[in-house]
Parts: C-alpha cells; structure tokens; sequence
C-alpha cells in the first residue's frame, strides 16, 4: 500500500510511520509540527519507502500519485496542548478531517479517522462501549477537542454514507509508550519525568479518578488491523487495566525509586476531567480478534528508560 499518515512527527504517529514501513508499505507522512516533533521520524530519513511533507491538513492537502489508505491521525491530543491551540484543534478536527476524507476519496483510499475517548466527555456509563453517545460539555476548556473529535467522526460517516468511501473510526483510549513528549502535560510524561528528577509527583483533585493505560504497541496493531477490516462503525482500542492516578503515581514512585512523595494539587484539575475510562473493548475483540497484550508492568520500564533519555 501507498499510506498518508497525517500527523507522523506525532507520538502516535511515528509509531505508525513504522509498522506500515515494517510492512512493506511505502509512508508519506504529514505534518505541520505545532505539537509533534521531527525527532520522532528522524530514524526514517534515508528510508526510500517514507517521504515527510510538512504541511497543516486544515490547509487544502496535494499528494502526487495513488493513495490506497488516509489514516489521519493530527491533532493535538493532550489537554495542555488543545487548551494552547484551542482553534488549531477544532480546524483540524472539522477542515483538516474534510480535507483528509476529500483526498482519500478523490485518490479512492480507505480512510480511518483517530477518534478518542474524549467523545464520552466525562462518562455516566462504565464502562465505555462504543454505543454510549457520551456526556460532552460543549463549551467546557475540553470542549474544543471533544467536540472536533465528534464532528470528526459525523464527517466520517457522511462520507461513508454519501459516497461509499471506506472508512474506519477508532476510538483511542489513554496511550503511552516511548516518544510522548515530556513536556505535553498528560499524567505519564508529568509524574515519570518528575520522578526521574527526584521531585513530588503533582497529582490533581484527589486522584480518585481512573484511567486504563496502554502500551502504545497495542494501539498500533488495533489501529493495523482495523485499516485492514471492513468495519465502518467505531471500535475502541484501549486496556481494560483500570486505576486511580493516585496508585500509578505510586507505582511510577515504586518503579523508579523517586522518594519525594506525591502532592495533591486540587486547584490543578481541568473542569471536566471525566471522573472515571475504561473501554469496553468486547467489539474489537470479535471484529478485530484484538485484545491489548502488554500489562503496565511490562510497558512502563522501557517508557521511562525513554524519558531517562531525553529528559
Ligand atoms: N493528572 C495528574 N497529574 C498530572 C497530570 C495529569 O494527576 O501531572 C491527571 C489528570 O487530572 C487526569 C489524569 O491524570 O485526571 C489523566 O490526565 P491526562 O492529561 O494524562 O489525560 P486525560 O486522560 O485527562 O485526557
């Protein structure tokens, strides 16, 4: 296949730019860079099968030749980073997705979309199945991801609809795994980078809320294998390991021998942070045969022997 990945400098991204590669697929990756980083695909310069075209998809996207998959994956994704480019995240979720499903119908690809969990907002179901329609503040300091996400998706399915385009949602659930940014304020990069300093860990409000973590290899063969399948419907591709912060900040404390404590920082939680995440991941276990293999235990060494790198 000839593969556009849009948003390849990202965390996710790169890892995509190289399983397609370790595929045999010929990569185009796109990106504009606000909140990737080019250091992520350094690796692929050189590479004749991947070409990089710096580009903001929420500007009208021009690739030479035949496409056969779009997977379009730019965005901001951290809180910090959409509450920085709170414009730059709603344009890229509504026109950089129009211009994204224009291409892949234009060059007659399959398209998949990189939706979130966000679209559940702060959920009222746990946990979440993808028939949930979610409990979204619009005009909340999320709003502006969650709700691109969504009209993402709308977008998504009209082009299916309208046009019979192959298309793909998956629904991403917390992620990690070497090539997050240390600085993107999301709980993993935040508490193992504070670790690795031998400061406090910042936990907000009283860390009672949950999240499941996964490793981001799990993300990558979800996202793989349902490219490769016929199913247009969403399909969430997250771990069902629940936890409260509090415990994986104890845990990132106890892995890397940090004995500066945990401090709760109560006036640190964004409005609306969902109390409780947890996929509901049956469906893409009977439509993908997917189910996330590596445990935290296993995931967490080599992500903080990633961060000790470069911090
Ligand atoms: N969080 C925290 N300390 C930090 C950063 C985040 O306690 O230094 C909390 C945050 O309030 C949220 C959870 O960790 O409840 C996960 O936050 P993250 O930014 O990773 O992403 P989210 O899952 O909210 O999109």
């Amino acid at each position: 296949m000839r593969v556009l990945i849009t948003g390849a400098a990202g965390f996710l991204g790169s890892h995509l730019c190289d399983r397609f590669l370790n595929e045999g697929h010929t990569v185009i990756g796109m990106d504009n860079v606000i909140t990737g980083n080019q250091r992520n695909i350094a690796h692929l310069a050189g590479n004749a099968n991947f070409s990089f075209i710096r580009h903001d998809v929420s500007n009208y996207i021009f690739v030479k030749g035949p496409l056969d998959a779009v997977l379009h994956f730019a965005s901001p994704a951290s809180p910090i980073d959409y509450l920085k480019f709170p414009i730059q995240t709603l344009k890229v979720g509504a026109l950089g997705t129009h211009n994204a499903l224009g291409l892949a119908l234009a060059k007659e690809a399959r398209f998949l979309i990189a939706s979130t969990s966000e679209i559940y907002g702060d959920p009222l179901v746990h946990p979440q199945a993808e028939t949930y329609f979610g409990n979204v503040d619009t005009i909340g300091p999320r709003g502006c991801y969650d709700e691109a996400k969504r009209f993402a998706e709308s977008l998504t399915m009209a082009y299916h609809r309208e046009h019979g385009l192959a298309t793909r949602i998956v629904r991403i659930f917390n992620t990690y795994g070497p090539r997050m940014r240390l600085d993107d304020g999301r709980v993993v990069p935040n508490l193992v980078g504070q670790a690795l300093r031998g400061e406090p860990l910042t936990v907000y409000g009283d860390g009672s809320q949950t999240r499941s973590f996964q490793y981001v290899s799990d993300l990558v063969e979800g996202v793989y294998r349902l490219l490769l399948s016929d199913f247009a419907e969403p399909v969430n591709i997250g771990t069902t390991e629940e936890m409260t912060v509090l415990r994986f900040a104890e845990i990132v404390n106890e892995l890397t021998g940090n004995k500066a404590g945990i401090i709760m920082k109560e006036s640190e939680r964004i409005k609306g942070d969902p109390q409780m995440r947890r996929p509901d991941t049956t469906r893409a276990k009977e439509i993908l045969g997917w189910q996330p293999k590596v445990t935290l235990a296993e995931g967490l060494p080599p992500t903080v022997a990633y961060f000790r790198d470069v911090i």
